[in-house]
Order: C-alpha cells, then sequence, then structure tokens
C-alpha cells in the first residue's frame, strides 16, 4: 500500500508538471497571437422579437495558433487574463468590432449594432475610455452602436472607479449589458447604482428544464419582471429549439441569441446572414 501511495504520488506530479508546461506553451503562444494575425472574430446574431430581424451581433473571439491549433476562448481567455494579455487583445477586439460594423453600415444594414465581451482587467485599464471612443471616432458610429457585456461579478469589483467609467461610456453613447445574469454577485444592489441597458439571462436557466414550467422557467419570468420595472431591455442566450425560442418570446424577452437562429460565424458568413434575411 505505501509504494502504491507513492506511484499514486509521482503520477500526479508528473500530470500537474504536464499541464503547467501545457500552460507556459499557449501563454508563449498567445503572446504573439495579435502579432501574427491569429485573431479573429465570429460573430452572433441577437434577433428582435418585436420585428424578426437582427438586432445586433455579439462578437466572440477565436484563436488559431500555428502552432496549437484552433483553441477555445473558454481555454485561452482565462490565460490572456492571468497574463494581462487580455488588454492588448481587448483593445484589438473593440477596434475590429467597430471596423466590422461600420462596413455592415456602410452597405445597408444602418441600424446594426455590436456586442463586445469585457473582462474586468480591462476595465482597470485606464486607456479603456480612450480606446473605445477612438473606436467609434475612427468609424464614425453613434450612440447605441456599440454595447459591453460585463459579467456581475466584474462590476462588484471596484464601485466607485467602475461607475466613474461606466457613466462616461454611457456619456459616449455605449451601452452596458449585465451578460449571464443570475449566475453571479447575490446582491442586486448595483442595479440601482450603475447605468445599466440591459440584462442577459444566462444559458443555464434557458436549457430543458424551463419548457417543463419548473424553477428555470419561474427565475426567468423574475429577471424578466425585473428588468421591465428598471426599464432594461432583456435578452436570452443559449436559445437552441423552436421550444425554448417560444416559451422565452412568450415569456417577455425583447431580443433572443442562439444556436436555434445561428451560429457564431466569421465576418464573410455573418454578412451573407444579413443580406439574406434583407434586414
Ligand atoms: P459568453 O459571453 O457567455 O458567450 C456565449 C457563449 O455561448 C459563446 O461561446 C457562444 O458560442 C456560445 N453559444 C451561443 N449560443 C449557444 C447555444 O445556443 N448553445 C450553446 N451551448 N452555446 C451557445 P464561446 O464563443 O466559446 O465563448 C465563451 C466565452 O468566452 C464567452 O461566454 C465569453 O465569456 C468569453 N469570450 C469570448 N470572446 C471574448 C472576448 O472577445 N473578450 C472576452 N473578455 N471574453 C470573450
Ligand atoms: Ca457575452
Ligand atoms: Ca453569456
Ligand atoms: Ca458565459
Amino acid at each position: 500500500a505505501k509504494s502504491e501511495g507513492r506511484n499514486s504520488a509521482r503520477f500526479f506530479t508528473s500530470d500537474m508538471n504536464a499541464r503547467a508546461s501545457e500552460r507556459l506553451r499557449l501563454e508563449t503562444e498567445l503572446r504573439h497571437a495579435l502579432e501574427r494575425g491569429e485573431l479573429s472574430l465570429h460573430f452572433q446574431p441577437r434577433i428582435d422579437m418585436a420585428s424578426g430581424t437582427t438586432a445586433r451581433f455579439e462578437a466572440l473571439l477565436r484563436w488559431r495558433s500555428a502552432e496549437l491549433g484552433e483553441q477555445l476562448p473558454d481555454r485561452f481567455i482565462p490565460v490572456a487574463e492571468e497574463t494581462g494579455l487580455i488588454v492588448p487583445i481587448g483593445a484589438w477586439v473593440i477596434e475590429e468590432a467597430c471596423r466590422q460594423l461600420a462596413l455592415w453600415r456602410a452597405a445597408g444594414h444602418t441600424a446594426l449594432g455590436i456586442s463586445v465581451n469585457l473582462s474586468a482587467l480591462q476595465l482597470r485599464d485606464a486607456e479603456l475610455l480612450g480606446t473605445i471612443a477612438s473606436s467609434l471616432r475612427r468609424h464614425q458610429l453613434g450612440p447605441g452602436s456599440l454595447e459591453l457585456e460585463v459579467t456581475e461579478s466584474v462590476l462588484m469589483e471596484q464601485v466607485e472607479p467602475h461607475l466613474r467609467l461606466l457613466t462616461a461610456l454611457r456619456e459616449l453613447g455605449v451601452r452596458l449589458s449585465i451578460d449571464d445574469f443570475g449566475t453571479g454577485y447575490s446582491s442586486l444592489n448595483y442595479l440601482s447604482q450603475f447605468p445599466i441597458d440591459e440584462l442577459k439571462i444566462d444559458r443555464s436557466f434557458v436549457r430543458g428544464r424551463m419548457l417543463e414550467g419548473g424553477r428555470d422557467l419561474a427565475i426567468v419570468r423574475a429577471i424578466i419582471g425585473l428588468a421591465r420595472s428598471l426599464g432594461l431591455k432583456v435578452v436570452a442566450e443559449g436559445v437552441e429549439t423552436a421550444g425554448e425560442a417560444a416559451t422565452l418570446r412568450t415569456a417577455g424577452c425583447d431580443e433572443l441569441q442562439g444556436f436555434h437562429y445561428a451560429r457564431p460565424m466569421p465576418a464573410d458568413a455573418a454578412g451573407q446572414w444579413l443580406r439574406e434575411a434583407r434586414q
């Protein structure tokens, strides 16, 4: 039994070593991803329930590493956050999303908007406001064009500095959406403190059991009621079936997003999507 214990300890250690060196490789490659042009954005439509058209796209980061192959955001975003690389990468995402939106608008989709995900570290970056202002100006994007998706926990980190930054962003016409709503912080205080425009119901409430009319549906309805009474827009993500879409629409969601409508797609396919829908 004693030698068995030693063996499993050794196995555990080499497993941890393997993971650490894999992590290091990811980090090393990620440091060069921007300059090597390995990053791109995919776009997933958000459908406006009132008009049936695409209200905006959510921009989602993709990384095709020459060395490591295609990497998923859930794997490399945490590394980008831990290393601080998310700041320059995030600035690139904002500029690229604005550039692409301006192209679509110029092609006739004049009411289209874009949403970009923002990490905590970016909100602490003194240059964020300037980055966003110059991207909006460069691409001549007016109020409401750009929306930032942040999670509840991100906002609760530092109330005062965030409040100042978000108020300044609001003055630029940038919208603020609370992503993964209902999964994070249990306090709702921040809803009255921050200049929020929208709640985005997390995928975990939308999936499966919601259709059976149980607690998930009750939570969805409560979030919609909360959003309504605060004058906020409410969006649901992760909508995979026609049944889910019908339930969420009836419950009063303003916009829906998910595989039921479209998967995230590269810019050319997203442009095609806009043209085919004649939006
Ligand atoms: P998120 O912001 O909650 O984005 C939604 C995720 O759900 C996306 O995964 C999207 O592809 C996926 N999704 C959309 N519809 C459905 C559906 O119907 N069913 C299912 N099962 N999944 C659906 P993705 O693209 O892998 O991104 C994962 C996460 O990575 C995002 O979650 C976001 O937190 C983060 N992320 C992505 N791009 C960026 C970025 O540019 N900056 C930052 N800071 N984070 C990003
Ligand atoms: Ca998001
Ligand atoms: Ca989300
Ligand atoms: Ca998420």
